[in-house]
């Protein structure tokens, strides 16, 4: 069964974009089609990029251990050349300690909301039960935006939408239940 690319998920995307910038995704995706080792000429001849933007990205991508290159001398011309791989199992690590944070989170959002009385602020997200909302007029606090009632039925079901999605994502990433084990995956040059 052929596999499929981890660049088609939504919090692969958004984690390459994070961290290497718009260039990420597309330069991980072939790299990933190539199987092996490539140089950043030839990543930047098919992504039609200069050599020194390819090479940005890459470092972005390094500097988190997702990118991993060898230096190799060339006999000849006494230069050296770097060859490039991508580290799916650094992706999947950093993705697992981000989205097991985040899932809680939202838990515990899902869980609140369905005993309390709670309001939000829109600006800044900044939660507060309906007495301390009220005590401030409904005006936030902490940025002055405006609170408005979280107890929305559609926000439970929302949040649970959510949750699904995040959880299928990561299961295909084979971070389910259970596999939450550290990858404990180090990046050697
Ligand atoms: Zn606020």
């Amino acid at each position: 069964m052929p596999q499929k690319s981890i660049t088609n998920l939504v919090i692969v995307k958004d984690l390459l974009d994070i961290v290497g910038g718009q260039d990420a995704v597309i330069l991980v995706k072939l790299c990933e089609k190539k199987r092996k080792r490539v140089t950043d000429e030839e990543l930047s001849k098919k992504m039609k990029k200069k050599v020194t933007e390819v090479r940005a990205t890459l470092n972005k991508l390094h500097y988190r251990g997702i990118a991993c290159y060898q230096k190799t001398r060339n006999q000849k011309t006494g230069w050296y050349n770097y060859t490039w791989e991508i580290k799916k199992d650094r992706i999947t690590e950093i993705i697992e300690e981000q989205q097991t944070e985040m899932l809680e989170k939202l838990y515990q959002k899902k869980n609140l909301e369905a005993d309390y009385s709670f309001f939000d602020c829109e600006k800044c997200n900044e939660r507060a039960l309906f007495e301390i909302a009220a005590e401030y007029n409904f005006i936030c606090p902490t940025c002055g935006g405006s609170m408005t009632s979280a107890n929305d039925p559609n926000r439970q079901k929302e949040l649970g939408v959510r949750i699904k999605k995040i959880e299928k994502e990561l299961e295909i990433l084979g971070i389910g239940e259970g596999k939450a084990q550290k990858l404990g995956h180090i990046c050697k040059p």
